[in-house]
């Protein structure tokens, strides 16, 4: 199928898509890389009257680090974070989280900030933002805002943003020393959505103790779920397999995944224990591998 007819725009700055959107809201909608609102728009799930595109705005593409945040424009595409130099040691989690999206092609079109907005409880990077407490800024007509990460996502596909607001940038603090990432999940087929994925970054103490756990969980709830019992459970002593094993159960008991066409409720559970057990387990051998071996791995 073809999308209904639509006025395309293409803004050159931030200011003049905000005018854009207050202006046609009701009836527009943003396009960053188009990796999901295409397929929306030529199956006529999604019928604009106004398609407002920010692939001319330059400053939303700009990706950035300060002493202590790295800075993601909304437009970088996923492909180029990924490829960006330094990123395993600001923020390994999104190094770990991009591999798992999609595939290349798809990557070198769909943007962080896309994938944000578009909110789907199975991706990878609104999981990783969770558990990186990110902060999200808004820009609308009423100025601009910051959001948390735990607010961001309301729903199913539903985020904070007003109708009139555009993502423009998501801020990640950087990592601390000697801490590790990993992204484990279960798909059907390498490349698509996952059933079930577990985000989980640890940071360590020169002792072996865990002194960081931020773990997140797709697949398992309209939005990123944030695994505060199994992080509590693994935070201060190293991850032992009695411990993994506790926190594994931890995020179970806490879980009540709803059955769907794809799995069951009780599968998408357990599935979640053993990839949370797993990926705590390869992101701590990574805070702990000795520098001459992470450079070799990263290189
Ligand atoms: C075959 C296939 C497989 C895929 N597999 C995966 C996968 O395994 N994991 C995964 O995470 N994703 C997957 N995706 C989706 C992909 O990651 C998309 O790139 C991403 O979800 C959307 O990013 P985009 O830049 O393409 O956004 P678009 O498709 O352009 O936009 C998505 C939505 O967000 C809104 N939006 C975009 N930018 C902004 C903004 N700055 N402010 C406000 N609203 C905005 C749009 O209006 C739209 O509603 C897959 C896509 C395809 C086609």
């Amino acid at each position: 199928m073809k999308p209904v007819d639509f006025e395309l725009h293409r803004p050159s700055t931030t200011r003049e898509a905000i005018a854009l959107l207050a202006e046609h809201s009701a009836e527009a909608k943003v396009l960053a890389g188009g990796q999901s609102l295409l397929p929306l728009l030529n199956f006529r799930l999604a019928r604009p009257e106004h398609v407002i595109d920010l692939g001319g705005i330059a400053a939303l593409g700009e990706l950035r680090r300060t002493s202590s945040e790295l800075v993601v424009g909304a437009m970088v595409r996923q492909a180029r974070a990924e490829r960006s130099p330094g990123l395993a040691a600001d923020a390994p989690l999104l190094a770990a989280a991009f591999p798992n999206i999609a595939h290349p092609p798809i990557r070198n079109r769909g943007t962080v900030g896309g994938s944000l907005a578009h909110a789907d409880p199975a991706a990878e990077l609104p999981a990783a933002a969770r558990a990186l407490d990110a902060v999200f800024v808004a820009a609308g007509p009423r100025g601009r805002r910051e959001i948390a990460a735990r607010d961001f996502f309301v729903a199913n596909l539903m985020t904070a943003l007003e109708p009139d607001e555009l993502l423009v940038e998501i801020r990640f603090a950087r990592a601390a020393p000697r801490t590790g990432a990993a992204f484990e999940e279960v798909s059907r087929r390498r490349g698509d959505f996952a059933l079930v994925g577990v985000a989980a970054q640890v940071t360590a103490a020169d002792d072996g103790s865990i002194t960081d756990a931020r773990i997140a969980v797709t697949g398992v709830a309209p939005t990123p779920y944030r695994a505060d019992p199994a992080e509590a459970v693994l935070t201060g002593a190293p991850p032992s397999e009695e411990r993994l094993a506790e926190a594994a159960d931890a995020l179970r008991a806490a879980l009540d995944p709803s059955d769907d066409l794809h799995a069951t409720g009780a599968y998408r559970r357990d599935v979640a224990g053993t990839l949370l057990a797993r990926a705590v387990a390869e992101a701590y051998r990574r805070a702990t591998v000795p520098d001459t071996e992470a450079a070799q791995e990263a290189s």
